[in-house]
């Protein structure tokens, strides 16, 4: 398989932030899959997933429905938190959680509420990387590139080149909006943001100058645009991957005579 899928982690970003970002992708008629981390996102023509926050500290959703807390097991408080978070997107079929937290319980929450695939997993810059069955019914999309990551540990030089897109393999590259809008180049300079995380004047005054994530990503968009094969949404990969018969309870099931990935099963 080789499938390339633009990935967008919302993070709550501003929707300034979030607007320059589906503008960029639209100019050049690119489609991605954005994670939602909150109500009211409108990307138009992109795919909507869920981009649920599992952590207590710091978490605006506990912070809004503190009643949530009050859950008796660990369980139930995915099953809350994931819940909430499809009530922002309810067509969403796709889940990457924050921080990629992901433990086996999350498994059968997720496919309760819905969804078919997630893009939890890290393994960067790996060649061949296919779908991964993580439960009868769901898959891992696994990510290949993460913008955060190669400001933490300098994997490139922020060269398009870096990256080697002409391997064989699914590459599901993750993206940032507010690394995107201050074309970061250090993690000090993005911590440093972070105070005006909300503020797209403030944040445009830290946007750095030179090659940062923001050249990064336009350098990439230009090239995926002219490419006669365009990349995928996420929810395009699931249903290439399997063939999706109704099960007989009710809801998709999944037949891996077309699967790339049936060697995993
Ligand atoms: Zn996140």
């Amino acid at each position: 398989m080789t499938q390339i899928a633009i990935t967008i982690d919302v993070e709550w970003a501003h929707p300034e932030v979030l607007a320059y970002v589906v503008n960029e992708l639209d100019t050049r008629g690119l489609r991605a899959t954005f994670f939602c981390t909150h109500a009211g996102i409108d990307v138009g023509q992109h795919e909507r997933a869920l981009h649920p926050n599992y952590r207590r500290q710091g978490n605006s959703l506990l912070r809004e429905r503190p009643e949530i807390l009050s859950v008796d097991c660990e369980l139930a408080l995915y099953e809350q938190i994931t819940s909430a978070t499809k009530a922002f997107c309810p067509e969403a079929i796709g889940l990457r959680s924050h921080h990629l937290f992901w433990e086996t319980g999350l498994t059968a929450v997720s496919k309760r509420i819905g969804i078919r695939y997630t893009s939890n997993s890290f393994q960067p810059l790996i060649r061949d990387l296919k779908p991964t069955m993580i439960g009868r019914g769901l898959i891992d999309l696994p990510i290949y590139y993460m913008d955060h990551w190669d400001l933490t540990d300098s994997a490139t030089s922020l060269q398009v080149a870096d990256l080697r897109m002409d391997t064989a393999g699914l590459k599901v590259l993750d993206f940032h909006p507010n690394l995107i809008y201050i074309n970061a180049r250090s993690e000090a300079q993005y911590l440093e943001s972070k105070q005006h995380y909300h503020e797209p004047e403030k944040l445009l005054r830290n946007r750095a100058y030179g090659r940062g994530i923001q050249t990064l990503f336009l350098e990439l968009l230009d090239l995926l645009a002219a490419r006669p094969v365009k990349p995928v949404l996420l929810r395009e990969t699931y249903e290439s991957t399997f063939a999706i018969t109704p099960h007989a309870g009710g809801g998709p099931n999944c037949d891996f005579t077309n699967s790339s990935a049936s060697s995993l099963v």
